[in-house]
């Protein structure tokens, strides 16, 4: 039996941050399963397909091939055998992957991914579902928030440092729209496991997340 480790929450809320250093900690594999809805996204973008067409998002999902490999621990996401990391991350695609993720052939694609990867790896793996639909028998469920005014700002140092311009408050307004929809959507709607434990990261610092997250794992008997 592999352990896995499952961390939901809202967009911003340090997911991604928390479960890499974790993965490094443990040794264990990181997923990232937003990785693979904005890949999907990235695809209908460059389709030409738009978010209140669903009919063609279902029809281009089942031809999208998504693959995961790992390169010096880091993920690589293949959107039909072509590298996308570095394409991924703006915000367009980000809201793209909020609407698309709605759509149940993108969903039912991904999760039996997700699915597999975690049957065959020790894994910590992020998302909105992990605990509710993706991995209903993980080891340890995390739900991580924060409030959005953290997380907009979180959002917002991210993308200076890769130079992009931005505004704060259109981040948050973004935020705050992206977790409604990812909250009130009919499949797998982002929500906390009832076995899954809370953390709040808007006073803690990442390490502090993180020796929490240990402990939990410690006191199941993880390796
Ligand atoms: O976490 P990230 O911002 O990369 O995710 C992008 C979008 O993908 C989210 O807003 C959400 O709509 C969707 N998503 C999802 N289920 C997951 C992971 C991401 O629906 N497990």
């Amino acid at each position: 039996m592999k352990f896995n480790i499952a961390i939901d929450g809202p967009a911003g809320a340090g997911k991604s941050t928390i479960a890499k250093l974790i993965a490094k900690k443990k040794s264990y594999i990181y997923v990232d399963t937003g990785a693979m809805y904005r890949a999907m996204a990235l695809y209908f973008l460059e389709e030409g397909i738009r978010a209140d067409e669903p009919d063609k998002i279902s029809e281009a999902s089942k031809k999208v091939d998504i693959t995961i490999q790992y390169e010096n621990g880091e993920q690589i996401v293949l959107l039909n055998g072509r590298n996308v990391n570095g394409l991924i991350r703006t915000e367009e695609v980000g809201n793209m992957a909020s609407a698309s993720s709605v759509n149940k052939d993108v969903r039912e694609k991904l999760v039996e991914l997700q699915r597999a990867l975690a049957a065959k790896e020790n894994v910590v793996m992020d998302g909105r579902d992990i605990g509710t639909t993706v991995l209903p028998n993980a080891n340890v469920k995390i739900y991580l928030t924060a409030s959005s005014k953290v997380r907009a700002k979180r959002r917002y140092e991210e993308l200076m440092a890769k130079g992009e311009r931005c505004n704060l408050d259109e981040i948050e307004k973004d935020i705050i729209d992206r977790d409604y929809r990812d909250m009130h959507r009919d499949i797998s709607p982002l929500k906390q496991a009832e076995d899954a434990i809370l953390l709040d990261s808007s006073e803690m610092t990442i390490e502090e997340v993180a020796d929490a997250v240990i402990a939990l794992c410690d006191k199941v008997g993880s390796k």
